[in-house]
C-alpha cells in the first residue's frame, strides 16, 4: 500500500498531551510516511518547530490562524521569518479567516494579520495554509490579490469555489468532512478538483472521519478520508493515495529532503 501524507494536523494539541511521543513514533508503522504538523499561534508554532526536530516523519508550518491572535504582536511576527529558513518549516499557516463565531476577532484585525503573513509568505517564496471558515467571498478576493502559493486546508466551499482556487494555482485539502452523512458539498468538492490538485489532510485531532467521527483523530485515519475520495473519483485507493502524496510533495517541496 503506498504511503500516507497528512498535510494538516496538529500533534502539539493538548489532546495529544497523554501519548503524543509514542502516536508519533507508531505512525510509520501505521503506513504514515509523514506529517505536517501547523502551527496556529506563536506558541504552537514554536512547540510545531520543536517537535518536527524530534521526528523525522514530522515538518511543520508557523503561522497565526484566524481564530488565535491572542499572542501575535509587531514585536514577536518577526519570528515567522526566522522559523521559516528552517529545514523541516515547509509553509506558513495556518493563517486565514474565520467568521464563523460572532464573538470572534474583528475581521479588520484577522485580515491585518493574514496580509503580513501572505506578505511574508510571497516574499520568501513559500507555500501558503489557508483556513477559511464561512468567509468564501473575502477568500477568494485576498487569494486574487495577492496570489500565493499553497493550500486552501479544510476545504468547505461550492465545488465552483474549487475550481476557482485551483485556477489561481493553488491545492484544495480534504479530510474527515467527506466521510461524514450529508456531506454533499465536500464530496461535489471532491469530484472537480484536477488529480494533481487534491490533498489529503486530517486535521487532528479534529475531524475524525467515520467510523471514528466524534472520537480523537489522527493521521492513520486518513485510510477512511482515502477511500471515500477514490470512490467519488473512481480510482483506487492505491492510486488515490500515490498522486495525493505526489501532490503534497509538489505542494511542500522542502519535504522532499531526506525522503530519497
Ligand atoms: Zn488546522
Amino acid at each position: 500500500m503506498t504511503a500516507i501524507i497528512d498535510t494538516h494536523a496538529h500533534y502539539t494539541d493538548e489532546a495529544f498531551d497523554a501519548d503524543r511521543e509514542a502516536l508519533i513514533a507508531s505512525l510509520p508503522e501505521k503506513n504514515v510516511r509523514l506529517a505536517l504538523t501547523a502551527g496556529s499561534s506563536m506558541k504552537s508554532s514554536a512547540e510545531a518547530v520543536a517537535l518536527a526536530h524530534r521526528w523525522p516523519h514530522i515538518y511543520a508550518a508557523v503561522g497565526v490562524h484566524p481564530g488565535e491572535l491572542d499572542d501575535v504582536t509587531e514585536e514577536n511576527f518577526g519570528q515567522l521569518r526566522l522559523w521559516a529558513a528552517d529545514d523541516k518549516v515547509v509553509a506558513i499557516g495556518e493563517l486565514g479567516l474565520d467568521y464563523h463565531y460572532e464573538d470572534g476577532f474583528p475581521h479588520e484585525q484577522q485580515m491585518y494579520w493574514l496580509e503580513k503573513q501572505l506578505k511574508l509568505a510571497n516574499e520568501l517564496d513559500m507555500p501558503i495554509i489557508f483556513h477559511d471558515r464561512d468567509a468564501h467571498g473575502d477568500t477568494l478576493d485576498i487569494l486574487r490579490q495577492y496570489r500565493p502559493k499553497g493550500v486552501v486546508h479544510c476545504f468547505s466551499g461550492s465545488a465552483e469555489m474549487a475550481e476557482e482556487v485551483v485556477r489561481l494555482g493553488m491545492y484544495v485539502g480534504l479530510g474527515g468532512a467527506v466521510t461524514f452523512k450529508n456531506a454533499k458539498k465536500p464530496l461535489a468538492v471532491a469530484a472537480v478538483v484536477p488529480a494533481d490538485r487534491l490533498v489529503l489532510e486530517t486535521d487532528c485531532p479534529y475531524m475524525a472521519p467515520v467510523p471514528h467521527r466524534g472520537h480523537r483523530n489522527d493521521s492513520s485515519l486518513i485510510i477512511h478520508i482515502a477511500e471515500v475520495l477514490a470512490a467519488v473519483r473512481g480510482v483506487s485507493v492505491e492510486d488515490l493515495l500515490a498522486q495525493t502524496s505526489q501532490n503534497a510533495l509538489q505542494l511542500f517541496p522542502k519535504m522532499k529532503k531526506g525522503q530519497g
